[in-house]
């Protein structure tokens, strides 16, 4: 498998309303052979820009993209040898799906004798065997996703690339055919970029996630640390649900930070250096590490206002001196302990308070 390098890429358009947009914004990226690599953010941030500019779709403005450190920029999109898979699978209405999946190999010159058994390798990889001589509006629409990606594959491109293939698929499809995707990427060790605005999609698919935001890349990383150390309140944001709480910083020193959030003082290891004494700031905290106890019990005091049961858990909000706050327990046997307009005692986890570079995100 090859590596894919994307070398401070930028990319404007002149839009009619909006003016000039600045879609793809200073990107620097490499993708691991055989990795699959996800772009993940709000719609319009950039990605599909991205991943056009690494299938040549798209030329950047600056910057320069290799395949196996190869220089590609340059090149057109068929000389790139890449298999693409789109939200709306694109397939030929008029041809069988034996055709529609034998058209990248009769492109390529293939005999007749080497292309039938070719497509039936393929179609059997992707749960197809069978359907050569139907056509794609005999199919469902997760059966057509399966012929776009057998149509990707059977090139044996060096690269993968998917553009939101399951946003036309209902939930239980979604769910399924994207570990088809991931079994399929695995199998057949080919680098793949994957593009979804889903967080847990892309938190399911892949290897690595970057978060993208405005055209720029917030942070890279694996699921557990977009999650567990986000960077900034965008990132917090976007990857799973996140409090804040405003707190006032006492004192700095040596790396630890003593702050007060409500009533109670906390002491934050590691802190960062950017944080002065004597000032307001937001700290934020995800709902799963924010515990309740009794009343007389905890850091600080609340009121339950909302509480939903589903089952493993039971989301709580809580009003902490008129601030609605998110509390997940996951505790069973809490599930009988708090209920509506009870008060609680509350307590945080040093450890689990964040302090992020400041952004909003709109979900
Ligand atoms: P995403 O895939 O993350 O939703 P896109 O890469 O499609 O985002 O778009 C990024 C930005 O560039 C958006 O503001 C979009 O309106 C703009 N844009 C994308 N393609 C074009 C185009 N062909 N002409 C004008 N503006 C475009
Ligand atoms: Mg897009």
């Amino acid at each position: 498998a090859v590596n894919i390098r994307l070398q401070h890429i930028s990319k404007t358009f002149i839009h009619k309303v909006k003016g000039e947009v600045a879609a793809v914004n200073d990107v620097n990226l490499e993708i691991k052979p055989g990795e699959l690599l996800t772009l993940l953010g709000p719609s319009g941030c950039g990605k599909t820009t991205t991943l056009r500019m690494v299938a040549g779709f798209e030329t950047p403005d600056a910057g320069r993209v290799y395949i196996g450190n190869e220089d590609v920029t340059d090149f057109m999109a068929n000389r790139r040898n890449i298999g693409f898979v789109f939200q709306n699978y694109a397939l030929f209405p008029h041809l069988s799906i034996f055709e529609n999946v034998a058209y990248g190999l009769k492109v390529k010159e293939m005999t007749k004798a080497e292309i039938v058994p070719t497509v039936s390798d393929v179609l059997k990889m992707v749960g197809l065997k069978g359907y050569e001589h139907q056509f794609p509006n005999q199919l469902s629409g997760g059966e057509q996703q399966r012929v776009a990606l057998a149509r990707a594959i059977v090139i044996k491109p060096k690269v993968l690339l998917f553009d939101e293939p399951l946003s036309n698929l209902d939930a239980k499809l979604r769910v399924y055919t994207r570990s088809e995707i991931r079994r399929l990427q695995k199998a057949l060790h080919i680098t793949a970029v994957y593009v979804t605005h889903d967080q847990e999609e892309a938190m399911a698919i892949s290897d690595r996630i970057v978060v993208m935001n405005q055209g720029r890349i917030e942070q890279i990383g694996a699921a557990e640390e977009l999650y567990f150390a986000p960077e900034t309140e965008f990132v917090a944001k976007f990857i799973g649900k996140i409090n804040t709480l405003p707190a006032r910083v006492n004192t700095v020193e040596n790396d630890v930070m003593s702050l007060n959030i409500f009533d109670h003082t906390y002491q934050l290891q590691d802190a960062s250096a950017q944080v002065h004494p004597d000032t307001n700031l937001n700290v934020f905290v995800r709902p799963e590490f924010i515990k309740l106890h009794q009343p007389d019990q905890g850091h600080f005091r609340g009121v339950i206002r909302e509480r939903t049961f589903l089952g493993e858990k039971v989301e709580y909000v809580v009003d902490i001196q008129g601030q609605q706050i998110n509390v997940t327990s996951y505790d069973p046997l809490e599930h009988e302990t708090f209920a509506l307009d009870q008060g609680v005692g509350i307590q945080l986890d040093p450890r689990n308070i964040k302090i992020l570079q400041p952004g909003e995100v709109e979900k």
